[in-house]
This record gives C-alpha cells, structure tokens and sequence, in this order.
C-alpha cells in the first residue's frame, strides 16, 4: 500500500458539511461527483499529500444511508492507494480478509476500487483504490 489516499465521512448534507469542512480547512471542495452505482454524491478536500471524501446518499437504500441510520454520521472508510489493485486484491485474500465485491469498480476521482469487509478488518471499512491510467 502506497498512502492514505483518503478518508471518507458519511454526512446527511452535503451542503452544510461541505461548508463546515471547508471552514474548517480553510478550503472548499476541489471537486464534487456523483457516482450513481454506489448512490452516493461525493465533496472531495486536500489535505497535504492526502483528502477528506464527503459522501451523501442519493437515496434511501444507499450504503451511506443506511451506514447513517445504524451509526450516525462520521467516518466511513480509510482508503487506502494502490498500485495494482488487482494483485492487492489477491494478497489481502490470501491473508483472510474479505471482499464486499470480487472485482474492482469504477469510483469517484478517476479511481478504480474495492472494500474489505468490516467484519475481517476489525469494524474498519477499508478502501483499495488505483488511479485509472489513461490509455495511450
Ligand atoms: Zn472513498
């Protein structure tokens, strides 16, 4: 593993949190996303080398709203930057951990990802996640 890549805080506004991280960071969002297959809206920060991933559900039966229900808001998931997602995919099931999806899906900011299971990793919601390379 590379870096923390970022670390992602479920909110039930986007909006108003967006604003308060910003001030709290004395920065506004560099970017904002929906990604419709996780049924989530994104505000991502920088912070140095690394960001700070806002995540709203974009409907009820999301993770995030339903993460929201059980837990509250607050810190969803540690992600974790790879260099070939694939091959760390491998070697985290070979130590016995398990993955929420046996391929890596298209995420927010140009990223390839994949999530261990809390269950293996002590409550944790761990990220993978891999720059999509453009194609020359
Ligand atoms: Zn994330």
């Amino acid at each position: 593993m590379l870096k923390v890549e970022h670390i992602g805080i479920a909110v039930k506004n986007l909006n108003q949190s967006g604003a308060l991280i910003g001030r709290l960071m004395g920065k506004g969002a560099y970017k904002t996303e929906v990604v419709q297959d996780e049924g989530v809206s994104t505000s991502f920060f920088k912070v140095g080398d690394t960001k700070i991933e806002l995540l709203e559900a974009t409907s009820p039966d999301s993770a995030i709203a339903k993460f929201i229900e059980k837990r509250g808001e607050g810190v969803h998931h540690i992600a974790f930057e790879v260099s070939d997602i694939e091959v760390e995919m491998k070697r985290l099931v070979g130590e016995g951990f398990d993955l929420i999806h046996k391929t890596p899906k298209k995420g927010a900011d140009n990223k390839l990802i994949c999530f261990l299971h809390p269950k293996s990793t002590n409550g944790i919601l761990v990220e993978l996640c891999q720059e999509i390379k453009e194609k020359e």
